[in-house]
């Protein structure tokens, strides 16, 4: 004999009752209560850590226990279940070590598992898509920060020509295209947008004291080409922006990265390993062309000065050799070493 709340499947009120199990019946007596159920047409529910017995009756009602769910059991002749479920929830350290997990989880598919999924992505993303975006994120810009070249033609046939003696010695097709354009605030720079499409800012060739200072970063834009990392940046900052909305609900999140997805391979930048990757590549790039990887540490080092003496100390957020490269000293560097290596 047991107390309990009796819930009836048609009022839903609550009466105190007194329940008896006798002769393979539930008998529930209380005022203006006095039911049967044959026992086998009851259910106990199974255990739940620190919630009252409940038992389901045959016509929807309900009983809810005035008494610990072994002795509930044991009046009703049910071998008290000690589930999985109830083993761990009445496991404090365990539930804390659960949500320490999901915590751990959560932080490592945010920080490993964007940059994965962006490469993986990318990877396998089919090369017109590819081309679209490309194409979109160079009309964006050329709405929103370039203007059309002002380079005179000779100069720029010049290194066209330089450029292309460059790509025959890449696996990479022949349709990489070499865009020139006035760069407007982003300034001397060069950018590798996904779709195989690179950009040489005006005031990138004139910072340079010659085409061959020019082909160099052109051969390290040429790695980020090679690598797709324009479009492992896109990817990733678009991810990123999806998985605010679904982690914190943040749609302005969403919204500020779709705004600035063209500009997202500017403003970001590459990171320290992509640029390592590019820089390597574009020193093997000049070898075998016969150029040397000096003249890449000299255009660097010149960068450096042009947007050290704009910005007045400040670095620029649109440029993908400085912002990235407070290391401008340490890529000479080691472009010197490259140079003097067989
Ligand atoms: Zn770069």
């Amino acid at each position: 004999m047991f107390q309990a709340d009796y819930f009836d499947a048609t009022t839903s009120t609550k009466r105190a009752v007194t329940v008896v199990v006798q002769e393979g019946e539930l008998r529930i007596t209380g005022a203006e209560v006095d039911v049967r159920f044959p026992l086998a047409s009851v259910n106990l529910q199974s255990r739940i850590g620190g919630v009252p017995p409940r038992i389901e009756l045959a016509d929807g009602g309900a009983l809810v226990c005035h008494a610990d769910y072994a002795a509930v059991a044991d009046e009703l002749g049910v071998v008290p279940a000690k589930t999985l479920a109830h083993k761990l929830e009445s496991n404090l350290k365990f539930v804390f070590a659960s949500l320490v997990g999901v915590i751990v989880a959560g932080w490592f598919a945010y920080t490993q598992g964007i940059p994965w999924l962006a490469t993986t992505v990318a990877e396998r993303l089919p090369v017109t898509i590819e081309r679209d975006l490309g194409r979109a994120s160079l009309a964006w810009l050329d709405s929103n920060v370039f203007s059309p070249s002002k380079l005179d033609a000779a100069q720029k046939e010049e290194i066209r020509k330089g450029f292309a003696e460059l790509l025959a010695q890449t696996p990479l097709p022949r349709e990489v295209r070499l865009e020139f354009r006035y760069g407007g605030w982003i300034d001397a720079n060069a950018l590798a947008l996904p779709g195989q499409i690179v950009v040489l800012t005006d005031q990138l060739v004139g910072v340079m004291s010659n085409n061959d200072q020019v082909l160099a970063v052109l051969a390290h834009e040429l790695g980020h080409v090679e690598h797709r990392h324009g479009l492992r940046n896109l990817l990733q900052s678009s991810m990123t922006g999806l998985l605010a909305l679904v982690v914190w609900g943040d749609a302005s999140a969403v919204a500020s990265v779709a705004a600035s997805i063209p500009t997202a391979m500017v403003h970001a930048g590459y990171s320290r390993q992509a640029e390592r990757e590019a820089d390597v590549y574009a020193f093997d790039l000049l070898k075998r062309t016969g150029r040397s990887p000096e003249r890449f540490a000299e255009a660097i080092l010149l960068l450096e000065a042009r947007h050290t003496s704009k910005m007045d100390g400040e670095r620029s957020a649109g440029s993908d050799y400085f912002s990235t490269h407070p290391d401008s000293t340490q890529r000479a560097k080691e472009a010197r070493a490259a140079a003097l290596a067989p």
